[in-house]
Formats: structure tokens, sequence, C-alpha cells
């Protein structure tokens, strides 16, 4: 594989300087072994063809065998396009062009029999094929069996790179796949069955079958997820035994006196053994890194607080802190409301802090008379110090990756415990990849009481029943949430259509007062918009997402969301969280046009027969891949996945743990001699700034 890492694609047969820049521009390959590890995005079967005459329905991509009778220039400039009459002997079609027409016209005769492959489209009863791949029949180059469609970019398809291009490109390079040696311990290939690495590139690129071809993605996803996990281990396992953590050993004064005389309700389950676990985990001496799930509701904000009072009993201060201002000042009024009582100095600092204040606040934390600091990124500031920070809670912050944490750990010279919280239910492929370093406790029961909220399905043709089902809520002295979708590349038209809703709104209903919320507001006028609401004094909030997390508003029973289809699952549930936080029924309503596909309402579905947050984020996953979360979360991830996919692979994530555990059991160092070739490939995969080309 060395070999293949050093040398650049240029000199490969079919390459050449200027092909290989482009390569290298467009998809970032840049020697053979990126090539060889280019792989086909799907298969096409290229086993049979087709009979123009039984053409039908939507096609896929199928081959025919016929040939040209006429070709023909259409139109003018931009809209030039060669157009060729192929006939199969049982029917005719069109085959379009729209660039490098002369070499086109250069290239194919008429009279020839060539196979095309492509899909069929049909116009007014005529079919035709844009740009098919096009061979000989008598050409070696026609395909048989399973054919990789590569990703590639439209850049490349102008320049005349094809799927096809790239297929021959990389089949020269095959044969020498044969004398790459398995990186990967020989007794793991064996335990697993897996296809050894070399013949699972030609496989990957060149499958006889499909079962071949199975077996080697099999082979190619376990390699990359099992690196993946082998690194995320190897850091937690060092961490674990190399850095210290404070010995919280006793429970006392402020914990025992809250928990006697403050409680404001009795515990649930839930939470009483997630501050089991916590305890125990916190009474090691070693650093906690704990990921607290719980479903919007659940009561997190308690155990965190019962947490930090852990922290002050054994002579420590605490932090929180959250993603916005509102959340962080809403924590702030919680946490002083109920622990001021017994003597806990509590502050709130957030980048609107005065100055005199932040002042204040720095010398008290110093002097250890501040006990809990409350606010948002500001707390994390190097200005930011502390007598001695035992324990960090993280609210709602997914992008607060490894990196980030590790920021905290440097407040204090014994790194702070941490407890990052969520209510995003995050599926447990996902949690294992990318918070894999983090142990998980999971809140997964409600308080007692609280009514599921009844989520409806409605089409905007019946608006004015769903108005009038609002007004009655309004009635009953409730209040409700309007709203509506933000999408980022459209944000003016998005904007207008919330200011259309905010008019509608107000005149529907004319009694009460309507606030308003949307991303691209001031901080201050957001949160003048916000207050109104959540002090009573505006009955309805006109908002986009903004309002997705946290926000606690008990007396709003009813959310309306309008194109509720624009949404992913796992924000409508985001959203949907923010009712049914008091003891009424609660109401959310989906709005959608009433054509909808039916995958759309497959999922739509979903949310109206559930409201289980993490039923709700494994259909999501299933439905749309990781896609958003994924996203939100790729920070905390150290590699891209190429072939496998967190939202289909999980039993192959768990059996890539699972087996870097047992090799770092036998193996914490990555020592022994028949790991050499695993460390070596996680050298290169998470050292990115190695170029080979330069090396050999
Ligand atoms: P989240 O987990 O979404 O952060 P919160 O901590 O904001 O949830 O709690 C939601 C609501 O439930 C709050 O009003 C809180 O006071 C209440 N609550 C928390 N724990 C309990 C409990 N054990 N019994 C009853 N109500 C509770
Ligand atoms: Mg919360």
């Amino acid at each position: 594989m060395d070999r293949l890492r050093s040398t650049d694609i240029k000199y490969i047969k079919g390459v050449g300087p200027k092909r290989a820049e482009l390569l290298e521009k467009q998809l970032g390959i840049k020697t053979c072994a990126d090539l060889l590890r280019h792989y086909p995005a799907h298969y096409v079967d290229r086993s049979s063809i087709y009979r123009i005459a039984d053409f039908s329905g939507d096609m896929p991509s199928v081959q025919v065998k016929g040939r040209f009778v006429s070709f023909a220039v259409q139109g003018e400039g931009a809209k030039t396009r060669l157009i060729g009459l192929f006939s199969d002997g049982t029917k005719a079609m069109e085959v379009v062009w729209f660039n490098r027409i002369k070499t086109i016209r250069d290239t194919y005769l008429p009279g020839t029999t060539y196979i095309l492959f492509g899909k069929p489209t049909e116009f007014n009863g005529r079919w035709s094929m844009v740009h098919p791949e096009i061979d000989r029949a008598d050409s070696p180059n026609v395909s048989v069996g399973l054919r990789g469609v590569y990703p590639l970019t439209e850049t490349l398809r102008n320049r005349g790179i094809t799927s096809r291009t790239l297929h021959s490109i990389i089949t020269t390079l095959l044969p020498r796949c044969e004398a790459i040696r398995d990186p990967l311990p020989q007794s793991l290939v064996a335990q697993l069955h897996l296809m050894p690495l070399g013949q699972a590139l030609r496989c990957i690129h060149s499958p006889a079958n499909n079962d071949e071809l199975q077996r080697a993605r099999l082979r190619l996803k376990f390699e990359e997820l099992f690196y993946l996990q082998l690194n995320i281990l190897r850091y937690c396992r060092e961490r674990s035994q190399s850095v210290p953590g404070f010995r919280f050993a006793r429970i006392g004064h402020y914990f025992n006196t809250f928990y006697k005389e403050c409680l404001p309700f009795e515990l649930t389950g839930a939470q009483k053994r997630v501050i089991k676990e916590i305890r125990q985990d916190v009474g090691t001496g070693r650093q906690m890194n704990r990921l607290l799930q719980g479903d919007v509701g659940s009561g997190k904000t308690l155990v965190a607080l019962l947490c930090m009072l852990m922290a002050l009993d054994n002579g420590t201060q605490a932090c929180l802190m959250a993603p916005t201002e509102i959340l962080a000042t809403q924590h702030f009024e919680t946490l002083s409301s109920l622990a001021s009582s017994i003597g806990v100095n509590i502050k709130l600092l957030t980048g609107s802090t005065p100055k005199k204040e932040r002042d204040l606040i720095h010398t008290a934390l110093l002097d250890g008379s501040l006990h809990i600091l409350v606010g948002t990124h500001a707390v994390i500031e190097d200005t930011v110090r502390f007598k001695n920070l035992g324990f960090v809670v993280i609210d709602e912050q997914h992008r607060f990756g490894v990196a980030q944490r590790a920021r905290l750990w440097k407040k204090n010279s014994i790194p702070p415990h941490i407890l990052v919280m969520t209510a995003t239910p995050i599926p447990r492929t996902l949690a294992m990849t990318v918070y894999g370093d983090l142990d998980v406790s999971v809140i997964d029961e409600l308080p007692p009481g609280r009514k599921p909220v009844q989520t409806l399905l409605r089409y905007d043709d019946t608006r004015m029943e769903v108005y009038q089902s609002i007004g009655r809520q309004l009635k009953l002295g409730r209040q409700a949430y309007i709203v509506y979708p933000l999408i980022s590349e459209n944000e003016k038209v998005d904007l207008r259509s919330l200011e259309e809703g905010y008019d509608i709104i107000r005149q529907v209903f004319p009694s009460y007062s309507v606030a308003y919320v949307h991303g691209r507001m001031k901080p201050a006028e957001k949160d003048a918009q916000m207050t109104l609401f959540a002090g009573g004094k505006a009955q309805i909030l006109v908002a986009t997402t903004v309002i997705e997390v946290g926000v606690n508003v008990p007396n709003a029973s009813v959310m309306l969301i309008e194109n509720a289809e624009r949404f992913g699952l796992s924000q409508l549930h985001q959203l949907r969280g923010r009712v049914g936080r008091g003891a009424d029924q609660s109401f959310c309503v989906l709005m959608t046009k009433r054509k909808i596909s039916s995958d759309t309402r497959k999922r739509l579905e979903v949310m109206t027969s559930t409201t289980d947050g993490f039923v709700v984020a494994e259909a999501d996953l299933k439905m749309r891949g990781p896609g958003d979360l994924e996203g939100t979360l790729q920070s905390g991830m150290a590699v891209d996945l190429r072939i496998a996919s967190l939202a289909t692979d999980g039993q192959i994530v768990q059996l890539a743990r699972d087996s870097a555990n047992r090799i770092l059991d036998t193996s914490p160092a990555l020592d022994s001699p028949e790991l050499a070739g695993v460390r070596r490939e996680m050298a290169l995969m998470f050292d990115k700034s190695v170029d080979w080309r330069r090396i050999s």
C-alpha cells in the first residue's frame, strides 16, 4: 500500500498531468491509493440488454444494443444539442448530447453496432436518453455483471471524465492490489472471516457477483469503523488512566439540606438512578466525562443542580453553560429560585453582562465566594478563572466536541468533572462514534402527571378550523406558538412568509397580543419579544426555529408548525417539546399542503404516532440518514466516513467497537508486533499533515 500511497496519479496510464490536477481539485485524489479508495457510490447491472419496444414507466439505467440511424444538430447558442436517432430493431429512440458535439459526431458512426447504457425518459410517447455511455458492441470494454458508478462532480463530467473513465483508470491499478499487505492483524481477519484488504479493494471496484461485492463492502466498512473506534477508545483509556480527577467523597450540607428541605417534588426513578451513576463516577478519583440524555421535560436541570451541590460539598465550584442568552437566563432563574435559600451563591455571566458586574464576578470566582456560575460561552473565556472548579455542566451544545471540552479541563490544575446534557435523542450508533469517548446516562422517564402532547396532521385547506381550535385554547388562558420553517439558502423568502404569517395571525386573533422572533433579529430585540411571551404579556409567539432549544413556557399548550414537511423529524420533536410542559393537555398541529408524497406522509405519521424521542430519532436516522444531526456533530468526529453509514451500519459499528476494545485489552499501547500495520494506518488517518508523495 505504501508504494500506491507514494505514486502520484499523473503517472498512471490514461491520467497525465492535466487530469491529475483536475482529479485532485475536484475529488481530492492525489495518489494511487486515493484512487483505490474512491469507491463506487452504487452499482448497475450490466448483465442484460433491454428492448426499446419494452420500455415503460419509470426506468432505471439500462443497456440497449443497436445502431445510429442519423444525427442532427438542433437549437442555437447555449441551447445547441446533438440528436442521434438510435434503433435496436424493435423501436427507435433519441439520444441527446448538450456538449462535446463535434467530438461525438466524429466518434460514433451510423451503421456500427453499439451498446448504450443510460436512463430512458419518455416525452409524448417518445423515448430518449441523455448522455448515455457508449461502447462498440465488439469492444473488449463492454462490461458484464455489476459495474460501479463513481461519485463525480459536474465539472469533471463537463470535462469528459465520466464514471466510465474512472472505472477504466482504476481497472489498470487493480492487478497491483494482489500485493497489498493487510494491515489488520491476521487473527482478527480470520476470526471475523473478513476479506483481505487487497482482495476487497479489487472486488469493490470490479465485483464478479453480488456476493463478492457484499463481502468486500463489509470488510471496508468494518475497517473504517474499526480505526475510528480504536482511536476513540484508545484516547478514552489513556485519559482515564493518566488524568486524575476530583474525588467527591462526601455528600454534605448543601446536597443534604436541599434534598431534605427544598426538593420541590419527589425525584423520578430515572433521575435517582442517574444521580447514583454520577455519584459513583465522581467518587472514583478519575475525571468524569458523561453524556446525559433525556427527552425534553425529563428533568435534567434538577439532576444538574444536585450534581453541582455535590461539587460544593466537596469544596469546589461549579459552572453551567448554555447555548443562548435566553436559556442561560432561564437556567439562572431556575437554579436561583431553587437553591438560594440554602445559601448557594449563583451568578449569571453572558455577553451582555455589564463590565462592573463582570468584574465583581471575576473577583468572587477567584476568592471562592461565588459557588455556581451560569452563562453562555462567555464562561469559557480565558479571563474567567475559578478558585477551584470541580464540576461543569454543558447544556445542549452539540458542537462542543472534545477540543472544546479540553479547554474547560485546563481551567483547573485538576480537570473538573464534565456532564454534557442533551434532549436531542442521539441514536446509539451516533453516540458510539461521535460521543464515543463519553459514558452515557439516560433519563428515560418523564415526571408523573404529564400528558403526552397530542400531535395532529392537518392540511392547509382546513386552516380556519385549526385557527378556531387555537382560539379555544387562548380563550382558556393558554398561549400558542406558531412556527415557520427557515431554510438558510433563501432566508429572505422565508422571512417574508414569517412576516405575512405575523400579519395574518394578528388579523385572525385581533384581541390577543402577538410577539415574534426570528434568527436575524438583534439579540436584545429577540430577548424583548421572548420576554413578552414568557411573561404572558403576549399570548401568541410567531417564530422560526430559534425557539427550538430549551425555552420553557409551561402555559403554552398549543403549537402550530407551518410547512411541517420541510422540517426533519428530530427537529419537529424538539419543537414539539416546547408544549406539554404544564399539566394541561397540549397539542401540536403539523400543517402541510394536501398534496404530499407518501414518504413525507410516512415521516409525519411517525410524529403523530409517538412522543418517544428515541423512536423519532431512530426513524429519522433510517429515513434520512444521519444528515443534519451528523452534520452538527461532525466536529466531534475525527474522520469522514467513505463507505460505512452510521444510519444503516449499526451492527458493524458495534462489531468494530467490540473488536477495538478486545485489541486494547491485550495491547493497550497497540505495540504488539501484530499491530504494526494498524498503528501505521492510524497514524496516517489521524495525522492529516503528512503528504506521502513527498516522503518516499
Ligand atoms: P429538561 O430535561 O428538558 O431540561 P427540565 O429540567 O427543564 O427538563 O424540567 C422540566 C420541568 O419538569 C420543570 O418545570 C421541572 O421543574 C419539572 N420537573 C423536573 N423533575 C421533576 C420531578 N421529579 N417531578 C415533577 N416535576 C419535575
Ligand atoms: Mg433543559
